[in-house]
């Protein structure tokens, strides 16, 4: 077990495991909702929504500040001026996706951003449509996906290729990605790809599976939602066409928070592309000339695929959390991350009753997250844990997903679980 020597039970070795955690005094600037009981909770769902960092309050509060005492000069206030609101984050998002900064933009929900990528990197002809997903891709992945394909005219039900594992869906490695490139790449316009799967927390080998693609003449794109923020990312040096995510998962940024988008240079400095125009992917040194400027001249960076001005409210919170990221470092999270899935893996491996792990063994080929399978009275352990503090996802008919978030949470947190397991068991 990697970075995890030996398992030991003691609520003792937690407690020291934290006292030695260099990023242990990150738990401090979230607020850990309670239980019913008032403890904290055991909140394993930052993969679902992560928690708020405190300085929101603060910066959400600037911002209505300026609103209230400025009005529409706070579009041009010294501190971070709104018009350009959307600059903030870049820096800090870049470095989180491995992107050059004129590579990434933040902007709408993870849905839209796929949709707007769709419109310039889904280019079907009759002969080649078809576009490759993973299994148990999320809902919305898979909507966004039969809608562009019947938006072309083609057949939704049949233009999806999932590829299958040697041991049903679960099992789909990056072997299987690639065979059905090589068997059918002729038919594939696309391969749209989630970086670290929502269902089973399996991580894919981007960097692999982008060659692949790219030397069989097909567009890759990647759905960060539950990548980043969890494991590191070169988007840029992978080579990937494009990539969204969304910003509320392990990036913290609040409900509907503004979402994220990589467009690879030699695709964003390309003005030539097919596209959706709005005034906010103007090249700015035009763009207040307003309606004295008729045709839409894209500035040549990830920005031109911008359609509005920037969210205010929904950025705010994100640079709360960007500014912990910065400082804690994606390769300090990593490490404490595989140790502390490791040290929940070995709990769940020694004391949960009945569950079968789902999620990969292997460090390298996941995130932050296990994915349980219950196989008898699935509902009832779920209930159980949720009464002794735990906040996770419950997959219906049999699937429990824990996330220990290596930026809030602790040992401490996963050996309160184990202890709960052993309970129960
Ligand atoms: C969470 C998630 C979404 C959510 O999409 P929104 O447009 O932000 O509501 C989409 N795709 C994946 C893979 C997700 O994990």
């Amino acid at each position: 077990m990697r970075g995890v020597t030996a398992f030991d039970t003691s609520e003792a070795w937690a407690r020291e495991q934290d006292a030695f955690d260099p990023l242990h005094a990150y738990r401090e600037r979230f607020c850990i909702p309670p239980t019913a009981s008032d403890d904290e909770s055991i909140y394993f769902c930052g993969n679902s929504l992560g928690l708020m960092p405190r300085r929101a309050f603060e910066i959400v509060e600037q911002e209505l500040d300026a609103w209230g005492s400025m009005g529409v000069d706070a579009h041009f206030k010294q501190d971070g001026p709104w018009f350009s609101y959307h600059e903030l984050v870049r820096e800090p998002l870049a470095r989180l996706v491995g992107g050059l900064s004129h590579e990434v933009v933040a902007m709408n929900t993870l849905t839209t951003n796929l949709h707007l990528m769709m419109v310039s990197f889904y280019r079907p002809t009759r002969e080649r449509h078809k576009i490759l997903m993973e299994p148990t891709a999320f809902p919305s992945d898979t909507y966004a996906m039969q809608t562009q394909l019947a938006w072309h005219g083609f057949d939704a039900a049949t233009g999806v290729l999932v590829p299958h594992g040697r041991e049903g869906a679960d099992s789909v490695v990056d072997d299987d990605i690639e065979t059905m490139l090589d068997q059918r790449g002729d038919e594939i316009a696309l391969v749209l790809l989630g970086g670290v799967n929502y269902y089973s927390g399996r991580r894919y080998d981007i960097r692999r599976i982008a060659a692949a693609a790219r030397a069989r003449g097909i567009v890759i794109g990647v759905d960060l939602a539950h990548a980043v923020g969890n494991v590191p990312l070169a988007l840029h040096d992978w080579d990937v066409d494009f990539a969204v995510w969304c910003s509320y998962k392990y990036l913290n940024a609040g409900p509907g928070a503004v979402a994220g988008c990589f467009v690879h240079e030699r695709h964003a400095r390309n003005r030539e592309l097919t596209r959706f125009g709005g005034w906010w992917g103007n090249d700015p040194g035009t763009r207040f000339r307003m309606h004295l400027e008729e045709t839409f001249v894209p500035v040549s960076t990830a920005d031109a695929w911008q359609l509005s001005n920037p969210s205010v409210f929904g950025l705010a919170p994100l640079r709360a959390s960007l500014e912990l990221f910065e400082t804690a470092g994606m390769e300090a999270l990593r490490s404490k991350s595989e140790r502390l899935t490791a040290y929940l893996e070995a709990w769940v491996d020694h004391a949960a009753p009945g569950v079968e792990i789902l999620t990969p063994r292997e460090p390298d080929a996941r995130g932050a997250q296990l994915s349980l399978f219950v196989r008898d009275n699935s509902e009832h352990l779920f209930d159980r844990l949720k009464k002794a503090g735990l906040v996770a996802d419950y997959r219906r008919p049999d699937v429990i997903r824990l996330a220990p978030v290596p930026l809030y949470n602790s040992f401490h947190d996963v050996w309160r679980l184990g202890r709960v397991f052993e309970e129960l068991g």
